[in-house]
């Protein structure tokens, strides 16, 4: 049983006019086993909150903590997270040339466990969870992230995941660029590593759509820097219906 704690967090990012402040007190506490989803706006600082907890330097924490199973995760490096158990998608190279995707996996797998995996049962692996995301074996032999489709990189996201099994995963606009084929076999691995690995999950979406592949347990509906309001499911429901207007007319109010 894992819990990453959010709590009261506060962030500023560099700009050239000097440091803007983004997030306005985040308080948020995520179990294993349990699927949170953070639906809002763009612009309201989702990405922020995922960037900070990766250990992005631009983003200055200015107040605020973060804990992984007690541990303080602000003073972690960005690969001492990654062993720790956290999952966060962007905090990898957009591109690494000449790094195949099959080295980049079993680097990073090493990395994670401090020990490098048994070959046999680690290319089984690979093959296996590669055939569940519907991925042409080629794929393995690609440089990371270079001419990827948006359909590629989420699978290989997706890939990581499930390789890589973390305690805590962050996964932020999973869904963006989808179509609704490469949507359900995305969020059909999410579903898969949600059963095998028992993480807890943090969806960061813009839209409802993948909401209904992925079912939450908690919808955190996220102005202008902070959490506006919480709920379980019915709040994604009531969201696609209604939009952000009424919180952002409260949040301006
Ligand atoms: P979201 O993911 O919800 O769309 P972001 O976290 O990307 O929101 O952005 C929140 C706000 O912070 C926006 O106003 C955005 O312009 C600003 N912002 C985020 N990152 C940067 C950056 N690196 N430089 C300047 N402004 C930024
Ligand atoms: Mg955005
Ligand atoms: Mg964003």
């Amino acid at each position: 049983m894992s819990t990453l704690e959010i709590k009261d967090l506060h962030v500023s990012v560099e700009t050239k006019e000097g440091p803007k402040p983004i997030l306005r007190g985040v308080d948020l506490t995520i179990n294993s086993g349990e699927t949170h989803a953070i639906m809002g706006p763009n612009g309201s600082g989702k990405s922020t909150l995922a960037y900070s907890i990766a250990g992005h330097p631009k983003y200055d924490i200015t107040s605020g903590e973060v804990y992984l199973d007690g541990e303080n995760v602000l003073e972690m490096s960005v690969d001492e997270r990654a062993r720790a158990g956290l999952f966060l998608a962007m905090q990898y190279p957009v591109e690494v040339p000449g790094v195949s995707v099959a080295n980049f996996l079993r680097t990073a797998k090493t990395a994670i466990d401090g020990q490098a995996p048994a070959l046999r049962h680690w290319v089984k692996e690979v093959n296996g969870a590669m055939d569940n995301l519907r991925m042409d074996k080629s794929f393995a032999e690609r440089s990371v992230n270079e001419g990827f489709s948006g359909g590629e990189k989420k699978r290989h996201e997706i890939l990581q995941l499930e390789l890589l099994k973390p305690k805590i995963a962050i996964l932020d606009e999973t869904d963006s660029g989808l179509d609704v084929d490469a949507l359900r076999v995305v969020s059909e691995g999410v579903n898969r590593a949600k059963e095998t690995t028992g993480a807890g999950f943090l969806l960061i979406t813009h839209y409802t759509r993948i909401l209904r592949y992925i079912k939450p347990d908690f919808v955190h509906v996220f102005v202008n820097g902070r959490v506006a309001e919480e709920g379980g499911p019915e709040l994604a429901e009531r969201l696609e219906a209604e939009g952000y207007d009424r919180f952002l007319s409260a949040a301006t109010a």
